[in-house]
């Protein structure tokens, strides 16, 4: 199958569509809107989480866009996240797991991710979603922001080895060495930011090849990131980006353009744990940093 409906084999043998809508930053009318835009558009892949404060609004945004495109549940594939202040023990997972389905007004998810190691809870949270699994709740487990010495950790003392790892990746931070050690292990890295929340589309180096050949800067590193055998999630507001964010199955980049993409890493993450609080459990649903205004450039992201 090719384009939107293009998917990786994750290590349980569970299908992902290789390129989804991310709703990070947008309150529950933005998600609603634009999840629907992007089902009606082709997308069959969507990623949320409770962090964002807009389940509710991709719910809708899903129900919507199914209706519009005649699609059942099944045809798509859901991603949300395990909030850092739901970490903890089985009964607590669960009960925020139960929440966030009442939220999206689903009943199972497709993949559910741990959002961010809380080093205090990571591995009995991980045991429960472990048991969600096994429960036939979700279809595939994984983590995000994990970086090797977490996973490692993880890795000692789990059952069930993630299906992905969801890890910042652009032209600028391009995370070789947890890349290589996820691999090996059988971990799919999913791309989060993968057009650096905006930033990346200003690069001189892209904007030249988006001219050679006659693309946008997103179709650009979107199409460099598929060619580097990733998964990613992009996010847009606007239904003309959505549809073009997705233009990118009619084109290839030469090797030696990807490696001048490739040449680009100067490993400058845009966000980890030093930088905020996402790894604390007592962080904030929807606090200030899910409502920046990404395209302000004296933001860090
Ligand atoms: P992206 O790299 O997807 O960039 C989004 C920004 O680029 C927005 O400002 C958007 O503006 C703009 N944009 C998108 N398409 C275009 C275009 N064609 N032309 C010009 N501007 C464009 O950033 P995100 O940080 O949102 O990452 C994507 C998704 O990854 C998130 O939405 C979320 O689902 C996930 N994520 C996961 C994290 C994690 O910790 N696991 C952390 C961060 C993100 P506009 O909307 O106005 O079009």
């Amino acid at each position: 199958m090719d384009g939107l409906h293009t998917t990786m084999t994750l290590n349980n043998g569970v299908k992902m569509p290789r390129l989804g809508l991310g709703v990070w930053k947008t309150d529950n009318h933005g998600a609603q809107e634009s999840v629907a835009a992007a089902i009606r558009n082709h997308y069959i892949a969507i990623d949320t989480a409770r962090q964002y404060g807009n389940e509710q609004g991709t719910g809708a945004g899903i129900k919507q866009g199914l209706q519009q495109a005649g699609l059942k549940r099944e045809d798509i594939f859901v991603t949300t996240k395990l909030y850092n202040g739901d970490q903890g023990n089985a009964d607590k997972v669960t009960n925020a797991f139960n929440g966030q389905l009442q939220a999206l007004g689903l009943d199972y998810i497709d993949l559910y991710l741990m959002h961010w190691p809380v080093d205090a809870h990571f591995i009995e949270s991980y045991h429960a979603m472990e048991q969600l699994y096994k429960a036939g709740k979700i279809r595939a487990i994984g983590v995000s922001n994990f970086d090797n010495d977490r996973m490692e950790k993880l890795l000692e003392a789990a059952e069930i080895v993630p299906a992905v790892n969801q890890m910042e990746f652009n032209p600028t931070n391009q995370e070789r060495d947890i890349l290589t050690f996820d691999q090996s292990h059988g971990i799919q890295l999913a791309a989060w930011s993968p057009l650096g929340g905006g930033r990346s589309l200003k690069n001189p180096v892209i904007e030249k090849l988006a001219d050679k050949y006659h693309k946008t800067a997103a179709q650009i590193i979107l199409r460099w990131e598929w060619q580097r055998d990733l998964i990613m999630v992009v996010k847009s507001v606007h239904e003309d980006r959505i549809i073009s964010n997705s233009q990118i199955f009619d084109f290839e980049l030469s090797d030696e353009d990807v490696q001048t993409i490739n040449q680009l890493d100067e490993g400058k993450r845009g966000l980890w744990y030093s930088d905020f609080q996402w790894h604390d459990p007592n962080a904030k649903i929807a606090n200030a940093i899910d409502h920046w205004d990404d395209t302000d450039p004296s933001k860090p992201l």
